[in-house]
């Protein structure tokens, strides 16, 4: 065992020797002893000691042609997560930059696949694209999977089936959209024997009943092509081979054929010096064999968005069976096995950065490549160009995709306006984090929720990212403010029953209010009471709807009242002369006027004086001067019982003073409120008060008590107004 595990070691260094001859052989054999040690007794499930994936997965890496942190990396890759050794530990011994990347490779390993819908998948290969940072991580965890893959007959039955399948769906696209070509294809057939291993068997038997033939052929072809470079003094290598099983099997199931009816199981490629050799030899196969219409593609000319670039043609030959060239260089060739990989290889010895080196293939890319489907791609492939983007996960593992910088809340939100709004904590990976954490990519974000909860608070909206929760948060703060324009609304319209001498319990009374509320347009009381809360609907207009119900409702309650004191008392009041409006028991024809001190209008509940010689002066019982009289014992006999009779459409003269806070724009509110409420003012004096302080004195005509209460609601609603009074009270 120790054996192997030094003779494996020593293929590793002399792969990385062959294409780095300048590598530190002590610092590799370093990380090679350190990984021995600290992976220990461990062994593989297939009994073979643990030291000896790293050393194949670093083998990998170096048919990459990776730099040799990478390499040394993909040594150390498994051991933070197995064993003992620390970031801080292989930071002193490596240095940051091998540490970060063992690290990045840990961290991709504990994100754990289960199979996902289509969009989730692809957030997932972009949270591990996100998550990597540097495109070496990537990588060297697609060297590590696919050495995994390599070794999974010992697995247990579902363990092969899940890594097959996160391969299948989650590395091979990745190693596809890398242009790793040939680590595509060799991820995809492994998945395939482990997802469907009766179909893999059938086209791998079926293709072996064709071996021979198809050998023949492979070589028949070859020879041909060859002779021609010859003849043609080109210099160029020929191969033929089968096409991967994986594509065989797409193809045959996509379209549902037998083997024997794909069109082309085998593909030749012809790698040449220069670019314009690869057209030289386009024009001798077009010579050799008759090319089929539609099939030819010019990827030298146009680059696939994977910076693939070859030329292919299929053609038939006089055997009739069609196949495909593919005609490349040697450096095309070397970058659609490796991809990114050979850019990195073709990147080393360069100066500065990493990330300038990152950035400058991603520019490359862009400059050589105008279609969109290549700005999709470098998209998808920014790495840590994915700046706006930040991927985490559920408990659940679905993964949720928010902008950089966003925190718990936006998450929250995310996930559903009511998980954000009952939002009381958060948790990132297990630990209680405040409201403003940033999260990182492949963070698991877990929100505790209560009904409890009194709602979002204000500083959320400048403290989540994402548009879609702030918004939401926006919409909350409008619904509460339905809440507060409710019990604004409510107060405004109780404070105005009460000036009406409406008790607020009327409100309980029958139908009334559900009358109202269908008069007034509105489908429930909150939404009445919200209406008048932002301003919508007035106090007045709300109470005045009720009022004339309740005058309604209660008629019809006198006229029943009324109809049952006649039945008692068959005699009827004898009707009385009306003067003014108002009917005296006593006295016919007798003057009447209204005092001044305090002007009644019809609806007040008045009281006659005798005057001596100026007939009966009405006054409100309300009255100072009439409660004064009457207090002293003084004349009782010349008051006298009045009542309002039947009124017309005369105006009644009346005042009303009206304390306001300022005299400021006063005179123009007054006026502006009353013509509103059509009530007829006839004079308006302001007097100023200390304290800046102001009263005016109205003079008006109106018809009735109602016409009066609505002015007085009107003018009590004006900001500067403190009050409004009545006079001789
Ligand atoms: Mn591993």
């Amino acid at each position: 065992m120790e054996d192997a595990v030094l003779k494996s070691y020593g293929e590793l260094e002399d792969k990385v020797k062959e294409y780095n001859p300048n590598l530190n052989t002590e610092r590799l054999r370093a990380a090679f002893e350190f990984a021995r040690k600290a992976h220990g007794n461990q062994l593989r499930k297939d009994g073979s000691p643990f030291i000896m994936h790293p050393i194949k997965a670093a083998y990998i890496t170096a048919e990459m042609g990776l730099d040799e942190d990478a390499v040394i990396a993909s040594l150390l890759h498994d051991c933070i997560e197995d064993t003992p050794a620390t970031h801080e530990e292989i930071t002193k011994l490596f240095g940051a930059s091998v540490a970060d990347l063992v690290e990045g490779v840990t961290k991709l390993t504990r994100v754990v696949y289960t199979s996902k819908e289509e969009e989730q998948v692809e957030n997932l290969r972009k949270m591990l694209m996100a998550m990597a940072k540097d495109i070496r991580v990537i990588l060297i965890k697609i060297a590590d999977r696919l050495h995994n893959m390599r070794t999974m007959d010992a697995q247990e039955e579902n363990k092969r089936r899940e890594k097959a399948l996160e391969t299948m769906e989650i590395y091979a696209p990745i190693a596809h959209r890398l242009g790793m070509q040939r680590v595509k294809w060799e991820l995809e057939d492994l998945s395939l024997l482990y997802l469907d291993p009766i179909g893999y068997q059938e086209i791998t038997e079926q293709l072996n009943e064709r071996k021979e033939l198809l050998e023949s052929f492979m070589e028949s072809i070859k020879n041909r092509i060859k002779e021609r470079l010859a003849e043609s003094g080109i210099n160029g290598e020929v191969s033929g081979r089968l096409k991967h099983i994986y594509s065989i099997y797409r193809k045959m199931y996509s379209q549902n054929k037998e083997l024997g009816e794909v069109f082309d199981l085998c593909a030749f490629r012809v790698i040449v010096d220069t670019i314009s050799d690869c057209y030289n030899v386009l024009g001798q196969i077009h010579d050799l064999f008759k090319p089929i219409p539609g099939k030819f593609k010019d990827y030298i000319g146009t680059p696939k968005p994977n910076m693939y670039q070859s030329i292919h043609t299929t053609v038939i030959g006089s055997e009739g069976i069609p196949f495909e060239v593919q005609i490349r260089t040697k450096e095309m060739h070397h970058t659609a096995e490796y991809g990114v990989a050979a850019h990195w290889k073709y990147k080393q010895g360069i100066t500065g950065s990493a990330n300038e080196e990152k950035f400058a293939w991603i520019r490359s890319l862009l400059e050589s490549q105008q279609d969109t489907d290549a700005q999709e791609f470098v998209h998808a492939l920014k790495i840590d160009m994915f700046a706006d983007e930040v991927f985490v996960f559920t408990p659940k593992g679905d993964v949720i995709n928010l902008p950089a910088g966003a925190t718990p809340i936006d998450f929250a939100y995310s996930i559903h306006s009511e998980v954000g709004n009952h939002m009381t904590g958060a948790k990132v990976n297990g630990r209680i984090v405040p409201f403003d954490h940033v999260l990182q990519n492949g963070d698991i974000v877990e929100v505790a929720t209560s009904a409890a909860s009194k709602g979002p608070a204000r500083d959320w909206i400048s403290i989540a990212k994402s548009s879609e929760a702030r918004s939401k948060i926006k919409q909350w703060f409008k619904k509460e403010k339905r809440e507060e324009n409710i019990a604004h609304g409510k107060a405004s319209f109780e404070a105005e029953l009460k000036r009406n001498n409406i008790a607020v319990s009327a409100l309980a009374e029958g139908d009334i209010m559900s009358v109202v509320l269908k008069k007034l347009a509105v489908t429930s009381i909150d939404d009445m009471y919200a209406a008048i809360g932002y301003g919508g609907m007035t106090a007045l207009r709300a109470v005045n709807r009720f009022r004339e119900e309740l005058i309604r409702a209660h008629k019809q309650d006198k006229a029943d009242k009324q109809a049952e004191k006649l039945a008692q008392q068959p005699a009827a009041p004898p009707k009385g002369h009306t003067v003014n409006g108002i009917l005296v028991d006593e006295l016919d024809n007798c003057l009447i006027k209204f005092s001044r001190c305090c002007t009644p209008v019809p609806g007040d509940k008045v009281v006659g004086f005798i005057t001596k010689g100026y007939g009966v002066s009405v006054h409100r019982v309300q009255c100072q001067n009439y409660l004064n009289s009457k207090a002293k014992g003084e004349d009782p006999h010349r008051w006298i019982d009045v009542a309002w009779g039947e009124t017309g459409n005369e105006l009644y003269h009346t005042s009303l003073s009206v304390n306001a806070d300022e005299r400021k724009n006063l005179v123009m509110e007054i006026a502006t409120a009353l013509s509103a409420a059509k009530v007829k003012i006839t004079s308006v004096s302001v007097r100023e008060l200390p304290g800046g302080k102001a009263v005016a004195f109205l003079s008006l005509d109106v018809k009735d008590l109602n016409e009066l209460n609505t002015a007085i609601s009107r003018l009590s609603m004006l900001p500067a107004v403190s009050d409004v009074r009545r006079p001789g009270v």
